[in-house]
């Protein structure tokens, strides 16, 4: 300071501001210290583990977890979401079983379950329903033909889209083989989204 005299601050003061560096360096640090949590956390997972396992073995604490669980989920639904896809692309055969447990169990609500799906899905597909649309004109006026399954010959066949801009530009699928090259490119999607 040119002139003056160094300030001098009381104890309070000096508290508030050594507080205050400290939450500025953390945020400005904000990668080094999730780095360091991770490290810690890595080399300690069998010590979380026992922690966890005593915390939980005590039911009111199970509860408590639950709470915060239910709360989480409730306040971040597009990260659940997100968490649900890739679980489920991550495990296609245990979502088709535990679909198929379901649908044991109950098959209408399973039935109309599905139904929700579809209409969520075309609502938030609305070129792919153009599409659709397209091509079903096209086919009732002759402009297209309806080929058998190009995997197997089944006659009974989607025309599924590569590029939905282009509504007449399909390869004929079957139901089971059509679902199996969504899966496909869905796999493959989900894996780009993991590692870019
Ligand atoms: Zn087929
Ligand atoms: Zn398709």
């Amino acid at each position: 300071m040119p002139g003056g005299r160094p300030r001098i601050y009381t104890p309070e003061e000096a508290k508030r501001r050594k507080a205050a560096q400290r939450k500025a360096w953390n945020l400005k640090n904000a990668d080094r210290m999730a780095a360091w949590t991770k490290a810690w956390q890595e080399a300690n997972r069998e010590r979380i583990k026992e922690n966890r396992k005593k915390y939980m073995a005590l039911e009111e604490n199970r509860a408590a977890a639950r709470e915060a669980d239910k709360a989480w989920r409730k306040a971040n639904p597009d990260k659940v979401r997100e968490m649900k896809r890739l679980a489920r692309h991550r495990n296609p055969e245990k979502e088709r079983a535990k679909r198929a447990a379901r649908k044991a169990r109950n098959p209408e609500t399973e039935r109309l379950a599905q139904q929700r799906r579809w209409v969520s899905m075309n609502r938030r597909n609305p070129e792919k329903v153009w599409a659709r649309k397209m091509l079903q004109r096209a086919v009732d006026a002759g402009r297209a033909v309806r080929q058998p399954c190009s995997v197997c010959g089944d006659p009974k066949s989607h025309g599924h889209h590569a590029n939905y801009r282009r509504p007449l530009d399909v390869v004929w699928l079957c139901s089971k083989h059509h679902l199996e090259e969504h899966r496909r490119i869905d796999a493959e999607k989900a894996s780009e989204d993991l590692f870019g």
